[in-house]
């Protein structure tokens, strides 16, 4: 919600009148110096939107504040324009509303297009979540990146490098929402509070890794004629992607890292395809280039990249992790109920990358159970396993 600063307002003031934590504001309003904020001037306020409201007969500013729980200087401060004692039955007004519920709704088909309108509704309503452009796929979809926090820890959580896990993309962005939520409410998160994890760390998430790919899942090939045979024949002639993991040229984006990526060439399909083919070369693939980059510009303390299925957790690669990566994997075991699992024969995945590069943890996370894509009908128990997984990766 947008306010126009007065004569002698202070961002404290807005704080304490909204009940908003100082920082929140302060972060959104990025552009603005807080010691020098001037009459006239427009502040975001995160965790509020103006509701239109109608003024019926008998209705003062007083007992609309008041049936709302709001200050009085709440409603006047929205409320710029309107003179309070000269109010008209019929006449609009600007009345701060509180969000207490999630924007996003997870538990459906959820493709590239709902989750950058949920990306841009976030943002809207949080305007202290920076959006930033990790990159684009073979097909020029953005690979967004959504920033949350205000501290030195430097977490990445990505979701969906593989097309028919596109589940993992709805529940981080479902966690994205609910972190959100518990920031600007005050409210805990199983008896986590919220706000010392934004002060401490700096949350980089991107949902979609393999955007093409979700698409041709979810939606099936695309409109470009020649695109869409060739994936058809990439697939073998048939028109059911549910086994799809690939980008849209059939490179599988976490056999594409320069991890012993000889080793996983060997043991994987020679040609491009569904599942597991390495590609021509290790980052030859713009999605793959782009995590890469991002990882590099960004020198990330932890990554955790979420998949299905498993309920796993693996954790190391050729004995290069830090002993923290243990610490942490137990605890993240300790949350989910998940297993912990060192090593399995397997190369140039993101994490293992990660963990060769920088010595720094590095994890791949396989939730839930089943076949993929994984029904709808499990998104609720495993975004609370999950759930467990994303807040240990902040406070631990
Ligand atoms: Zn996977």
């Amino acid at each position: 919600m947008d306010i126009y600063v007065r004569q002698g307002d202070s961002l404290w003031y807005y704080s304490q009148l909204y009940q908003v934590n100082i920082q929140l504001i302060l972060d959104s309003n990025r552009e603005i110096q807080p010691s020098q904020i001037a009459a006239g001037q427009r502040i975001r306020i995160p965790g509020f939107v103006g509701q239109s409201y109608q003024i019926r007969r008998g209705d003062s500013f007083w007992s609309i504040a008041q049936n709302r729980n709001l200050s009085l200087d709440a409603l006047l401060l929205a409320n710029p324009n309107v003179n309070p004692n000269r109010l008209v039955v019929g006449q609009n007004i600007k009345v701060p509303l509180r969000i207490t519920w999630r924007l996003v709704q997870g538990k459906q088909h959820y493709d590239f297009s709902r989750m950058m309108s949920d990306i841009a509704r976030l943002q809207n309503v949080y305007p202290f979540l920076r959006v930033t452009n990790a990159g684009n796929s073979v097909l020029g979809n953005r690979i967004p990146e959504v920033l949350i926090g205000n501290g030195s820890k430097r977490v990445h959580y990505n979701a969906s490098f593989h097309a028919n896990e596109w589940i993992t993309t709805p529940i981080l962005m479902t966690f994205l929402n609910d972190y959100c939520l518990s920031l600007t409410n005050g409210s805990s998160i199983r008896g986590l509070s919220t706000f010392p994890l934004y002060r401490q760390s700096l949350l980089s998430l991107v949902p979609m890794v393999n955007p093409d790919g979700v698409s041709l899942v979810l939606n099936g090939p695309p409109e470009n004629e020649t695109v869409s045979n060739r994936v058809i024949e990439l697939n073998r002639g048939s028109t059911d992607f549910s086994g799809w993991k690939a980008n849209i040229r059939g490179v599988d984006l976490n056999d594409q890292f320069p991890a012993r990526w000889e080793l996983e060439k060997a043991r994987n399909p020679a040609q491009p395809g569904p599942r597991d083919y390495v590609g021509e070369r290790p980052l030859s693939e713009p999605e793959a280039i782009a995590m890469a980059d991002l990882t590099r510009r960004r020198d990330f303390a932890r990554v955790l990249a979420f998949h299905t299925q498993g309920e796993v957790i693996y954790w190391g690669f050729e004995n290069l992790e830090p002993p923290e990566s243990e610490v942490l994997v137990n605890e993240f075991a300790r949350v989910s109920g998940y297993e912990p699992v060192k090593t399995i024969e397997s190369y140039a995945g993101y994490k293992d990358w990660f963990i060769q590069d920088w010595r720094r943890p590095g994890f791949t996370v396989e939730l839930g159970t089943g076949t993929n894509p994984l029904p709808l009908t499990q998104f609720d128990e495993i975004y609370e396993e999950a759930l467990g997984i994303f807040l240990a990766g902040l406070y631990m």
